[in-house]
């Protein structure tokens, strides 16, 4: 009998326990340990035929090194009433509006004093300006798509927001593409340079010389926003995090 690919447990780290995701990774040819980008879990992949319980005992063997890469990582900022968050690169306050039009959400000013208004009871808040940022999220992206798939003769089936951990976009041979909707929090080149990318990606499926040619031919801010990404974008999943 075969053992089952993907274990779920938990590891005990400095008295918490934290989440441990242990699966086999058909390419894997030593057993890797990373944090998930927001902090939630803790992953180790294994070589195919890997033992699990030789993996457990090597996850713990490595507490130190994960309660050090814990600790290390920015504070979580949850959505609530007064949270400083990112939109478009620009930070503006979480504002909450009790008793106004139920669901609300808008932005308004600019600034020091941009804020976002969330309207409707302050239990619903955190959902429901996620929500917003999702659909905002969703539309710049359709829009920057709308321009760079006919500049690159494709056409593009369907698009879709979700909130990956290890990518800001991903794309499918029928035609999907599939965006961090995080990245609405971003400076707008870096979300347009994404949806350059994967756009990209449907004419050359790799990362070969000639895709990035293509992308830095129709996307001039590329270099820039992969500057950005890698010095910044990490911090992007601290919003919307529980405490
Ligand atoms: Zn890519």
């Amino acid at each position: 009998m075969r053992q089952a690919d993907t274990l779920r447990t938990a590891i005990d780290i400095g008295g918490r326990a934290v989440e441990l995701v242990i699966r086999r990774n058909k390419r894997a040819r030593n057993m890797v340990l990373r944090i998930a980008r927001d902090g939630s879990h803790v992953h180790l992949s294994i070589p195919p035929r890997g033992d699990l319980t030789a993996a457990l005992t090597f996850a713990e063997g490595k507490r130190d090194w994960i309660a050090t890469r814990l600790a290390a990582r920015p504070a979580p900022v949850p959505f609530a009433h007064g949270a400083r968050i990112p939109f478009r690169g620009e930070t503006h306050t979480v504002f909450h509006h009790p008793g106004r039009r139920r669901g609300a959400v808008w932005r308004e000013g600019a600034g020091a004093a941009a804020r976002i208004c969330v309207c409707g009871a302050a239990e619903h808040l955190p959902r429901r300006l996620a929500d917003w940022l999702k659909e905002q999220a969703k539309a710049a992206f359709a829009q920057a798509v709308r321009a760079y798939a006919p500049a690159m003769g494709v056409r593009v089936a369907r698009i879709t927001v979700r909130d990956q951990q290890s990518r800001w976009g991903s794309c499918s041979s029928k035609g999907n593409l599939n965006f961090s909707w995080r990245l609405i929090m971003a400076p707008p080149l870096v979300l347009d340079y994404i949806a350059a990318h994967e756009v990209a990606h449907l004419v050359h499926m790799n990362h070969s010389a000639d895709f990035w040619r293509l992308v830095k031919a129709h996307c001039p801010h590329t270099d820039a926003a992969e500057r950005w990404l890698a010095a910044h974008g990490a911090e992007l999943h601290r919003y919307g995090r529980k405490g």
